[in-house]
C-alpha cells in the first residue's frame, strides 16, 4: 500500500513516515500543497494523509481540486484541535476522515486502516494464493499457517503480486508500483527480490506460486489453476540472478 503524506512540519511528516513504514506501507511526503496535489493527481496512492495548514496551497484547496479532478483516493485530514469548522469543511469537501493534532500515531494508523478498508473494492483484510496468506492489517505473511518474515520491500512486492494474482506483470509495472522508479533494463533488482521472495514463500516439493514469464516478468498463480493456461513459460533455473 502506498501512502502520500502532505505535511509541511518536517518533524510531524517524518514521525508519520517512520511509523507507517514500520507498518509496511510505502510512504512519500510532500512539504507543500502544490507539490502534494501534483503527486496526488499523478495517482498510484492508496491513501493520502493531508494537513490543513500548508504553504502554497492549503489542505482544503488540495482536497477540493483533487476531488474536482475526479480522484477518489481516500483522504485523512489533519486538523487543529477544537476547530469544528475545519472538520466540517474537510468532510464536506470529500475527506474520508479527520484527526485533530496532536495525535497518537496508533490512532492515525487505525483511522488509515479503517478508510483503506472502507474504500478497497475487495473489502478484504487478507489476500491468499494457495497455501499463502497475506494479512493486510498485521502485515504478516503465512505459508500453511507458518509465519514468514519479510522485509518492507519483499512485503510490498508480494502484496503487489497477490493483488494481481493470475495477471502477468511486466518488470516495468513491478518497478513502478513497488520501487516507484522507471524500469532500467540493465538492472536485475526485481529478479534478485523475486529470488529472495521465492526462497521464503515457495516449497521445493510443491507447485511454484510465482512464475517467471520469459522476456516479460512474473505472475502469481493459484497452484491448482489449469496448467494448460500457461504458455510453457516456467523458468527452469528458478530465477537465478545473472
Ligand atoms: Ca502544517
Amino acid at each position: 500500500m502506498r501512502i502520500l503524506v502532505i505535511e509541511d512540519e518536517r518533524k510531524v511528516a517524518s514521525f508519520i513516515k517512520r511509523g507507517l513504514e514500520e507498518e509496511r506501507y510505502l510512504v512519500d511526503t510532500a512539504a507543500d500543497g502544490e507539490l502534494g496535489l501534483s503527486m496526488a493527481t499523478a495517482g498510484g496512492y492508496d491513501a493520502i494523509v493531508l494537513d490543513v495548514m500548508l504553504p502554497k496551497m492549503d489542505g482544503f484547496e488540495v482536497l477540493s481540486r483533487l476531488r474536482t479532478a475526479g480522484h477518489a483516493t481516500p483522504v485523512l485530514m489533519l486538523t487543529a484541535r477544537g476547530t469544528t469548522e475545519d472538520r466540517v469543511q474537510g468532510l464536506d469537501l470529500g475527506a474520508d476522515d479527520y484527526l485533530a493534532k496532536p495525535f497518537h500515531f496508533e490512532e492515525l494508523a487505525a483511522r488509515l486502516r479503517s478508510i483503506l478498508r472502507r474504500t478497497t473494492t475487495e473489502k478484504t483484510t487478507k489476500l491468499s494464493c494457495g497455501p499463502l496468506t497475506l494479512d493486510l492489517v498485521s502485515h504478516f505473511a503465512y505459508r500453511d499457517d507458518q509465519e514468514i518474515e519479510l522485509t518492507t520491500k519483499e512485503y510490498a512486492l508480494l502484496e503487489y503480486l497477490m493483488r494481481n494474482k493470475e495477471r502477468v506483470l511486466s518488470r516495468s509495472l513491478i518497478m513502478q508500483h513497488v520501487w516507484k522508479h522507471n524500469f532500467d533494463p540493465e538492472s536485475n533488482i526485481i529478479d534478485v527480490y523475486i529470488k529472495r521472495l521465492r526462497q521464503k514463500i515457495e516449497h521445493p516439493d510443491r507447485p511454484q506460486l510465482v512464475q517467471s514469464i520469459r522476456g516479460v516478468g512474473y505472475r502469481m498463480r493459484e497452484p491448482d489453476a489449469d496448467s494448460a493456461l500457461s504458455n510453457g513459460v516456467d523458468d527452469p533455473n528458478n530465477g537465478d540472478v545473472r
